[in-house]
């Protein structure tokens, strides 16, 4: 393969790296905004909030009673035939007293599960003055979320894509260069390639030799930066010789576009 060939296969693989890391940066952006569409629907809507949460806890704690009372009924059940077979007075005090102490448990469980009624019913009149709002409230969590869950899919495809894209890229180039690359691209946040401006390389402004800044400009070599290390490449003659091979550019979801502009574009 020539220098060309194997540049131009270099921008192609930069070009899908960017997408990637953007696409990857809205996968991981995803749960936080999730959490802050909710938590502003929370702080919205503070007082309903508190109501719904009271309303759930009494809920919950009804239920749990309730399943306890079962095993308390149970229990009061099972003492009192064992009342019928307990042989002298000492056993049969023991058994009262279990009994006794079993019926001030029930007892207490019956109390709280009216106050818990009697409050949700309370609370349900509440509610139900806030029903209309808070439909149009989570209608617009849902959307929020959509959007969110949505972009996300979208991030995964494009991974998804382009990871083959670039496994098909990589097949024609030497295993050294592209460990390089690897190394490369983990140690300079994904930039790997940079381009070569009026002698310089244009990452970390450090000018290159005259000659290998000729290679560089008529694609006659594959050179990397001597200070940064990433290779280097003259845009306009490589993004030229793209075209003509027929790489189109690589084409952008608006929810890549949306986190560019968000970012401003920084790697
Ligand atoms: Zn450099």
């Amino acid at each position: 393969m020539t220098a060309k060939e194997q540049l131009i296969r270099l921008v192609r693989m930069q070009e899908l790296v960017d997408t990637v890391r953007r696409a990857e940066r809205i996968l991981a952006s995803a749960p936080g905004k999730l959490e802050e569409i909710e938590n502003h629907f929370r702080e919205r809507n503070a007082e309903y909030v508190a109501v719904q949460d009271r309303f759930d806890e009494l809920e919950l704690d009804r239920k749990t009673r309730s399943g306890e009372l079962e095993v308390l009924e149970e229990s009061k059940t099972k003492y009192t035939d064992d009342l019928m077979r307990v042989k002298n007075q000492k056993e049969y005090a023991a058994m009262l007293k279990e009994i006794d102490n079993v019926k001030a448990q029930i007892s207490e469980h019956e109390d709280a599960i009216l106050r818990d009624m009697e409050e949700i019913e309370k609370l349900k009149g509440e509610l139900a003055t806030h029903r209309e709002h808070i439909e149009q409230e989570r209608k617009s969590v849902a959307v929020e979320s959509k959007s969110v869950d949505t972009a996300s899919n979208e991030a995964r495809e494009t991974i998804e894509k382009l990871t083959v894209q670039r496994r098909e890229l990589e097949s024609g180039l030497s295993l050294s260069l592209l460990a390089s690359v690897r190394r490369l691209e983990d140690r300079r946040r994904g930039v790997f390639l940079s381009r070569a401006k009026d002698g310089m390389c244009q990452s970390c402004y450090v000018r290159v030799r005259p000659q290998v800044f000729q290679e560089i400009k008529s694609a006659t070599a594959v050179h990397s930066c001597g200070n940064c290390r990433r290779y280097l490449f003259f845009e306009p003659g490589i993004k030229e010789a793209m075209v003509d091979a027929g790489f189109a550019p690589v084409e952008q979801s608006p929810a890549d576009a949306e986190a560019e502009a968000v970012n401003g574009g920084a790697v």
